[in-house]
């Protein structure tokens, strides 16, 4: 299973609604920039004071915890209810004065380590509503603290400082790195990045509203990726579909040799198209000199396929007719494509391929190979999709949906007629099902 990061968000009592909402957003903004790697993490938000009917709800819950030591994770207040120790609201009684917080001692009070969290690897992200002695906010690995009462009601500017934090936190500008300098922590000297070490100046802020440049540059969106995959080891959602998916174009120019892949994965292609070729009485040519897998066939109508592949997992498909003219290939060729995933034991992708007719050929080949072979990314089926297809093209789908509702669907417990199968045919859903 893999690694999931829960980042909670701790509020003192008296951050309002407002910055509440702002730094959820904020946390969500920025795990979106990392869409390979979002899916592992998780938003929760956890609160500083507890009853005792909470604290006693919690000792039955935690089995490897004594109860001693999760009373222990608390401080009686005055008025009856239980502070949580190390929550942000038990942090600002620890490091306060004069009513504001002094977050030099709140990181070192963090850095001394964690006791009595009870998710001790999450990153907490504490907003506090109190000024500070110094500074809108400070962060570690352990994620960040950001004042909400040194910021003015300026979301913009609030979510800034929050992502920012947020970027130490993922050390997006660690010290072996080029282009860093050491100014409060170390920071980028793209001036135009988030990271930046006057990133808090009006004139910075101006500048990234314009967002004509992404919020962080590609140096520190690298190193925070990094970061990601080998510090944190979450699971990389392009890695994972690389590995199992296989990825089809009908553009043979954006198939390009790939650094580091051999010529052996040509065989398990060969395989497939010389012997659909020599069956079907067609030509076969492959360029053996080429480092990516390159064949043409030559149909008995004069029509030319051309299949290229720069790995197992990447292969483009596209065919002219007898006068050149560019044409989705015949059925046949999808056919292949779909045995040849089967063989593999790979899903086929549907992410890279921009013509309708083309998806919808694929899709008819995926469902109709015996076992189906499972698709990701496949098309939403709407009437107005299906509707740009070929008649053949969208009849044929259609009937092969039919198909898969029939052979997909568990025992009814009450004997259902043909046609009122068909009618409950959910195109989308079905599609989906195949996917995961
Ligand atoms: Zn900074
Ligand atoms: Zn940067």
């Amino acid at each position: 299973m893999a690694n999931k990061k829960v980042l909670v968000l701790e509020f003192d009592k008296n951050v309002d609604e407002e910055f509440k909402s702002w730094t959820k957003e904020a946390v969500q903004e920025f795990i979106d920039l990392f869409p390979e790697y979002k899916d592992n993490f998780q938003i929760n938000e956890n609160k500083s004071f507890f009853s005792k009917a909470e604290v006693e709800e919690i000792i039955n819950k935690s089995r490897s915890v004594s109860s001693d030591d999760v009373w222990n994770m608390f401080e009686l207040q005055p008025d009856g209810r239980y502070l949580r120790k190390e929550s942000i609201d038990w942090d600002i009684k620890q490091t306060q004065s004069n009513g504001r917080i002094d977050l030099q001692q709140w990181i070192r009070n963090k850095n001394g380590g964690r006791n009595y969290v009870l998710l001790s690897d999450a990153i907490a992200v504490s907003v506090t509503s109190l000024p500070t002695t110094m500074g809108y906010g400070i962060s570690n690995e352990k994620g960040p603290c950001v004042s909400a009462g040194m910021c003015g009601k300026n979301k913009e500017y609030f979510k800034d400082i929050i992502k920012h934090e947020l970027g130490h936190t993922f050390n997006a500008t660690h010290k072996d790195r080029a282009h860093t300098v050491e100014n409060l922590g170390s920071h980028c000297t793209d001036a135009d990045c988030l990271m930046y070490e006057y990133a808090y100046t009006k004139e910075a802020f101006n500048r990234r509203q314009h967002k004509q440049k992404p919020l962080f540059c590609n140096e520190c969106m690298d190193s925070m990726r990094e970061y990601m995959e080998n510090k944190l080891q979450l699971e990389n959602k392009n890695k994972r579909d690389r590995l199992n998916n296989l990825q089809v174009q009908n553009t043979p120019e954006e198939i390009q040799s790939e650094a580091g892949v051999g010529r052996a994965f040509k065989t398990g292609y060969r395989e497939i198209f010389k012997t659909a070729a020599e069956k079907e009485g067609a030509v076969y040519k492959e360029d053996l000199q080429s480092k990516t897998y390159s064949a043409t066939i030559t149909n008995q109508d004069g029509s030319v396929d051309k299949i290229q592949a720069s790995s197992a997992t990447n292969v483009s498909l596209s065919s002219k007719d007898k006068d050149g003219k560019p044409q989705v290939p015949d059925n046949k060729r999808f056919e292949n494509l779909a045995d040849y995933a089967h063989k593999q034991g790979l899903n086929i992708s549907f992410g890279n391929i921009k013509s309708a007719e083309f998806k919808a050929k694929l899709m008819l080949a995926c469902l109709t190979h015996e076992p189906p072979v499972k698709m990701t990314g496949a098309p939403e089926l709407t009437p107005e999709w299906m509707s740009t297809l070929t008649p053949q093209t969208k009849t044929a789908l259609e009937q092969a949906l039919r198909l898969q509702v029939t052979n997909q669907d568990q025992p009814s417990p009450q004997p259902q007629t043909k046609s009122d199968k068909a009618k409950q045919t959910p195109p989308n859903l079905r599609a989906e099902r195949g996917s995961r």
